[in-house]
């Protein structure tokens, strides 16, 4: 369905520990990709004064969004995450598909699809699985290593800003009191434990500032000064590519690059603010902030409204915009400039296309943090993050890098020249310095802690050159690189069994996709055929055949349909729209009536499974000898019918069916038996935790992780 439902706190927990402990996953990140140590590394970095442990971080976006995502942004290493941009209207209708992961990426999406409370809790609640996790001693994490910081992303105008609801978010936020209380009571008994956490009660206190396409500069200025003044908040303003102006962006994109077919429109340039407005607001912003002695810095850059020249999205979208490798390119070229401009008076939050190949440029750059989202929606999803910091760890090794500081230095070998740029200091000391630096000694020491910084901020300006010259004319930013779909196969899905690739699970930003297991075999196709003098007899059709390894299902209260799975699908027909959609709530199962999927209940000893299919209606009730096998009795009723059926004697059936119907399909019955079996049987879904509460441990000797 397209709504988010937020999922209950204490099955949440439960979820995490009883995987981890069952499979040695998280929210279906196996622990192999988990990133808790740096290996002797120092990879941390500072934000606004405040240290995180390491610079990456998902951007505002489909990846941080509901408390699963915070805890798998941060098992694959974020640190610095920035949180989904709220704003005052939160019952905004978003158009599905939203997110096209074809090519290059693009998207409709915008702002939080819940409503601002829920983001407040789904926030703490991810902070605080995070701390609890951290605290567990199920993992191991370095010393050091959990440092986490939570960035607010908030939209769009001053009004909205200004409003009370907004404000009580954003107060939330500096003081989660009230909310972690209200959490801290709901964590199950068997992990009491936990309950005495002292958990961090100022969730944010930093906000990148999110603002519409075509927002005066003006009005940008008023909110961040708003912010500053009265908030007390360290800011960031995002800006948009648009700054480089026509020339600039089209000069890059339609011809460097060779997305000939992308237009961004005339409009766009008109309305958003020009690089000599930028120039000017930040100059104010950054002295004001200075005085207040807050941060305050810049992110490139959001994303490129361009035409919608596909048909991807639904039609009536005129616009859409524009990510991954394209845009890293522009953006890249805008810190060159401000870079140029500014040298390190601010610093720069980057998010465009970051990748595995150029997450360590990024950081050799020292923008901070580097946030990242299309790339997290491709195969692999939030796990690409432990390839970043594989790629980081071989090219720190390569240079001989100890920390990031080191790592800016050294990368590009312009620490010669960047320290030749450093005023006061003579011949013996310049020697000693790059001596102890070559050698992996503790260059700092040898400088003042002023020189140190001069030295490695000339070192990331030089790199900024560097590599925006050298990505600047990188094939693999080009449009012939990056043309290709992925690959379909041609074959359609149904319901059951599909090539079980699973690239649909770690593709999904809400964990939506989940595996499950039905034994292989067959599954009666059979028709209940009333006799005359009211005995039934069971004809059989072909049988349904079951041969893979494990099944598709889908938890619709986490997917809010951006078909994001489809496009990785290998099959026809998207996994989300195709199989077994499971709902949390009954109330959701009627209300998404146009959704075939199920919902599973408990009264006393019964379980009630709901089914609908190809739009019709089924309600299955199974007491306990039934659902443990062949025996017992299964009420069944559907559009036409409700029938009492002894299961080891379909015959024997009784109850009420319509005038003028002569069958009762019992294949659903087969099925939503079966279904409900299987996903109640195991502890890797998020249907299970919600009916079937079992005691979790965090025995680490129960645990499977894999180092
Ligand atoms: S539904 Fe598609 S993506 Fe998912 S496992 Fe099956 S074939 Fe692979
Ligand atoms: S299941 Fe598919 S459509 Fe639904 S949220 Fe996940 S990726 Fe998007």
């Amino acid at each position: 369905m397209a709504e988010l439902r937020p999922y209950p706190f204490p099955a949440l927990i439960r979820r995490m520990f009883a995987e981890l402990s069952a499979s040695g996953s998280i929210f279906d990140l196996p622990s192999r990709k988990f990133v808790l140590d740096p290996g002797g590394r120092d990879l941390s970095v500072r934000f606004h004064g405040l240290e995180a442990a390491t610079p990456l971080g998902p951007a505002a976006g489909p990846h941080s969004q509901m408390a699963q995502n915070v805890v798998l942004a941060w098992l694959s290493g974020s640190r610095i995450i920035e949180l989904k941009t709220v704003q005052i209207n939160d019952t905004l209708t978003i158009p599905r598909p939203c997110i096209d992961m074809q090519t290059v990426g693009y998207n409709v999406e915008w702002s939080q699809e819940l409503r601002l409370g829920e983001s407040l809790v789904e926030y703490v609640k991810g902070a605080m699985l995070v701390e609890i996790l951290a605290a567990s001693g199920a993992l191991k994490v370095a010393p050091g290593f959990g440092r986490v910081l939570y960035d607010m992303s908030v939209g769009y105008d001053l009004k909205g800003i200004q409003s009370d609801r907004v404000q009580e978010f954003i107060r939330g936020m500096l003081d989660a009191t009230p909310v972690i209380e209200q959490l801290r009571a709901q964590i199950p008994d068997e992990l009491a434990r936990f309950r005495e956490l002292d958990f961090q009660r100022r969730i944010s206190n930093t906000l990148t500032l999110s603002t519409f396409h075509g927002c005066p500069p003006d009005e940008i200025e008023s909110i961040i000064c708003y912010l500053l003044d009265h908030v007390g908040l360290h800011c960031v303003v995002k800006l948009n590519p648009t700054l480089l102006g026509p020339e600039g962006v089209r000069s890059l994109l339609n011809e460097r690059l060779g997305y000939r077919d992308v237009r961004v429109p005339d409009a766009a340039f008109e309305r958003d603010t020009k690089w000599d407005q930028a120039v000017s607001f930040v100059e104010r912003l950054g002295a004001r902030a200075q005085r207040r002695g807050l941060g305050f810095g810049v992110k490139f850059s959001n994303t490129l409204i361009c035409e919608n020249h596909r048909d991807f999205f639904p039609k009536g979208e005129r616009e859409m915009y524009l990510s991954g490798p394209p845009l890293h390119v522009i953006a890249m070229n805008l810190v060159g400039r401000f870079r140029a401009r500014f040298g390190a008076r601010y610093p720069i939050s980057f998010s465009a296309g970051v990748d595995r190949q150029n997450f360590a440029d990024a950081v050799a750059l020292g923008l901070t943090p580097i946030t990242v989202c299309s790339d997290f929606l491709k195969p692999g999803g939030y796990g690409r993050g432990h390839t970043y910091f594989k790629e980081l760890d071989a090219r720190m090794e390569a240079v001989g890098a100890r920390d990031l500081e080191g790592f800016a230095l050294l990368a590009y070998g312009h620490h010669e020249t960047a320290l030749g740029r450093v005023e006061g200091l003579d011949d013996d000391r310049r020697a000693a310095a790059l001596a102890s630096l070559t050698a992996g000694d503790d260059a700092r020491a040898r400088l003042s802690e002023a020189q140190w910084r001069a030295w490695v901020e000339q070192a990331q300006r030089l790199n900024t050159e560097t590599y925006v010259a050298r990505v600047t004319d990188d094939p693999r930013y080009g449009q012939a690189r990056n043309a290709k779909p992925p690959r379909k196969v041609g074959s359609a899905l149904v319901l059951f069994d599909c090539l079980t690739c699973d690239k649909c699970l770690p593709v999904c930003p809400n964990d939506a996709n989940f595996r499950f297991v039905l034994p292989r075999g067959e599954v009666a196709v059979e028709r209940l055929r009333r006799l005359p003098g009211g005995r039934w007899t069971v004809e059989a059709s072909t049988p349904l055949t079951l041969e893979k390894k494990h099944q598709i299902g889908n938890f619709a209260d986490f997917c809010n349909e951006c078909g994001n799975c489809d496009v990785f699908c290998p099959e026809d027909g998207g996994p989300y729209v195709m199989k077994p959609r499971f709902f949390g709530s009954r109330g959701d199962w009627e209300l998404f009536a146009q959704r075939d999927g199920f919902f599973l209940e408990r009264e006393g000893a019964t379980l009630r499974v709901y089914g609908r299919f190809s739009g019709r209606g089924y309600i299955v009730e199974l007491d306990a000898a039934a659902q443990r096998g062949r025996d017992g009795v299964a009420r069944y009723r559907g559009p036409e019918f409700a029938l009492e059926i002894p299961l080891a004697d379909p015959d024997a059936a009784r109850g009420r069916v319509d005038a003028g119907v002569d069958a009762v399909d019992l294949t659903y019955l087969h099925i939503m038996r079966l279904v409900s079996e299987a996903v109640l049987r195991e502890t890797d879904n998020y249907v299970v935790h919600l009916l079937d509460p079992a005691p979790a441990s965090t025995d680490a000797g129960a645990l499977r992780v894999t180092r």
